[in-house]
């Protein structure tokens, strides 16, 4: 890994040598990936960024990149789409959607995860692993079946059917736990113990979490190198948010971004999940777990991993984090859907939703060019929408359409 120096304790500061761990033999706190950003900075262009592929390996000089064959389906460079009836009907001036529903498995875990199974498979993995609330599980395998790698991932006994059907359809092994995320992830720790599997968020976390600053790399250079006044991003470990902010002002240290980036950082999560919007309003330094149980499964993690970075990013930057009610995840999804033509899955019904509320109580002002990560598709999760017949015609003819419609013309 040319740029990359070690691993380092973000706790005590200790560091260690590139390697499948997670955590400090010291203080058990959690280890990240340490760049030489002089010698990035004396490197990487703009131009050469835009000459790169249209990929997250645009920016291989800001991530762990081995050197060798990457286990890569095309993830990143999705859209960075205006959304001005949105905007409007939100009351906002400058509003843009990242559409990550794009990506080759249909959410942002395509990032993370071809960034931690291209470094797994050069530590010599040939087993990919995680725990998941569905669309890791989606992603691992996809990538594994696409390195000619094994899986085996772990899910809640409650996810989706789309989000389990776009598994299993990949031939690894789907083991499915009664109980919620975090008791499979805390089966999943004690596995990575002794079994010689890369599970994505446990012994190669480090390396994985890296990928979810290309969300941030993105958006600043598809908006001509600048990076937005705020922005709205989910949240189920923290990892994204941490990561989107790390990666911002990454960019500006190694001189792609003239300017420090002031972006103030929201996070979203929905009431029947979120600890994380908890320990924020009662202002608290550590987020105690809680039971999930909310429809938006995606962000179902009760004990966030990186729930306690998120709070100290969100409060450094002057941000939020605002858990929004259950039935208001559906409303985000269709105001989403009726507003730009975008369907997204329960997650991006949360930030939607936050976003309206945001505007709503004047945290996000109408001046403030604002992006909203929206990071799923809503086919995954079809049942979150219940049942929405269509009208049905009693014959096949212009009077029962008409009948249908009820005389108004449209
Ligand atoms: C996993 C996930 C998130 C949040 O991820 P964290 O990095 O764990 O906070 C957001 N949206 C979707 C659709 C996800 O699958
Ligand atoms: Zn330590």
């Amino acid at each position: 890994m040319k740029y990359v120096e070690g691993l380092r304790c973000r706790e005590c500061g200790r560091d260690y040598p590139v390697a499948p761990q997670h955590v400090c033999e010291f203080c058990w706190g959690p280890l990240e990936v340490v760049y030489d950003y002089d010698a990035i900075a004396s490197e990487v262009t703009r131009a050469g960024i835009a000459n790169g592929p249209e990929s997250i390996w645009r920016y291989a000089p800001l991530l762990p990149d081995p050197g060798g064959e990457r286990v890569d389906l095309g993830a990143g460079w999705t859209p960075l789409r205006r959304a001005p009836r949105l905007a409007a009907e939100l009351g906002l001036d400058r509003l843009w959607l990242k559409f990550d529903g794009l990506n080759p498995t249909h959410s942002f875990k395509d990032r993370v995860v071809s960034v931690a199974l291209t470094t797994a498979r050069s530590f010599g993995y040939n087993v990919a692993a995680c725990a998941s609330t569905g669309n890791l599980a989606n992603a691992v395998a996809a990538h594994a079946a696409s390195a000619g790698m094994d899986s085996v991932v772990f899910i809640p006994n409650d996810l989706e059917a789309g989000k389990v059907a776009a598994t299993t359809v990949y031939g690894g092994r789907v083991l499915a736990v009664d109980g919620s995320y975090d008791d499979v992830n805390r089966l999943c720790a004690e596995l990575a113990g002794d079994h010689p599997w890369a599970f994505v968020n446990v012994n190669v976390r480090p390396y994985y979490s890296e990928g979810s600053k290309t969300m941030a790399f993105e958006v600043a250079e598809q908006l001509g190198w600048r990076a937005p006044e705020a922005v709205v991003v989910p949240v189920a470990s923290g990892s994204l948010l941490t990561k989107f902010n790390k990666g911002l002002k990454e960019l500006h240290t190694v001189g792609l971004l003239n300017e420090e980036p002031t972006t103030v950082v929201h996070g979203a999560q929905a009431e029947g999940c979120s600890p994380v919007a908890r320990a924020f309003a009662q202002g608290a330094v550590e987020v105690r777990p809680v039971k999930p149980r909310t429809i938006a499964k995606s962000l179902g993690i009760g004990n966030p991993a990186d729930g306690y970075y998120a709070l100290r990013d969100v409060r450094a930057c002057g941000g939020t984090i605002t858990a929004v009610p259950e039935d208001a995840v559906a409303r985000g999804m269709t105001l989403l859907a009726r507003t730009e033509g975008l369907f997204t899955e329960t997650a991006g019904g949360v930030t939607i939703a936050t976003l309206e509320r945001l505007v709503r109580e004047g945290t996000i002002t109408r001046d403030q060019e604002t992006v909203a990560l929206i990071t799923g598709v809503g086919l995954k999760t079809l049942e979150a929408l219940g049942h929405n017949e269509p009208t049905h015609l009693r014959e096949a003819s212009v009077e029962a359409v008409d009948h249908a419609l009820g005389g108004v013309s449209i």
